[in-house]
């Protein structure tokens, strides 16, 4: 997954357009300016429902993190901003489509759950 600077050699993510070595401008393929775009994008399962986002990316220690009341703030902030970097590198993931599809299912499931959430409140209000 991880490729290497073709100038110092060195280990570099694939959503870096330089190297934070050297500072050689990497020249990216279509396929990982587009993959480095969506990477950068905000995760919004994780800003909807933090522990479902954080264990469906396969970042387990995010998700019992994001148990603890206090923790959990940082944690979700964490998600928002770097949770597709953080699963993409950390999640072991097969492929690139199967990553993708199931960041496309939590942000759903995130939209789902606050439905849930704000339906539950209007119910039990009344
Ligand atoms: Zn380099």
């Amino acid at each position: 997954m991880a490729k290497t600077c073709t100038n110092c050699r060195l280990m570099v993510d694939e959503w870096n357009k330089t190297c934070g070595a050297c500072g050689l401008h990497l020249v990216l393929e279509p396929d990982e300016v587009h993959q480095a775009r969506y990477l950068r994008g905000p995760a919004l399962g994780a800003l909807l429902f933090t522990q479902g986002w954080t264990f469906g990316a396969r970042l387990y220690l995010l998700a019992i993190l994001s148990c603890i009341p206090v923790v959990g703030i940082p944690v979700l902030l964490v998600g928002l901003i770097f949770g597709r970097r953080l699963s993409w590198k950390y999640g072991g993931w097969q492929t690139w489509e199967a990553f993708q599809a199931r960041m496309r299912f939590l942000d759903y499931l995130g939209a789902a759950w606050i439905l849930m959430l704000f339906g539950a409140y209007f119910f039990f209000r009344t």
